[in-house]
């Protein structure tokens, strides 16, 4: 029982770190490739399946863009409040290419 939760807070502890650094972990029940349009929360433009952003006004489609956007802001925000402090300023840059390389897909 207690294994069992120690486990799940494990994983979380380990996405957490991964997502701060820019790295994605694998993970088997990851349900961001599905085959519906999805419609955005914002303006409710409809997007094809597997659109990450809203094309219309911006806004994250999917967990993955959310939490791609939010390691950005983080890693803007530890910037800001370290200016001079060269690991963080990595971090900024890795999560701004991952973005790049997720977000500039087909139209
Ligand atoms: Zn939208």
């Amino acid at each position: 029982m207690i294994a069992t939760y120690s486990h799940l807070v494990d994983e979380d502890v380990d996405n957490a770190f991964a997502a701060l650094a820019g790295v994605e972990l694998p993970e088997s029940d990851r349900a961001s490739e599905s085959p519906e349009p999805v419609q955005c929360g914002q303006c409710h433009c409809v997007m094809p399946p597997g659109s990450r952003f809203c094309a219309r006004c911006g806004m994250t489609l999917t967990v993955e863009a959310a939490e791609s956007l939010n390691t950005v802001i983080r890693a803007a925000e530890a910037v800001i409040s370290n200016p001079n402090d060269p690991e963080v300023l990595t971090i900024l840059l890795e999560a701004r290419a991952r973005m790049a390389m997720k977000g500039g897909g087909e139209t």
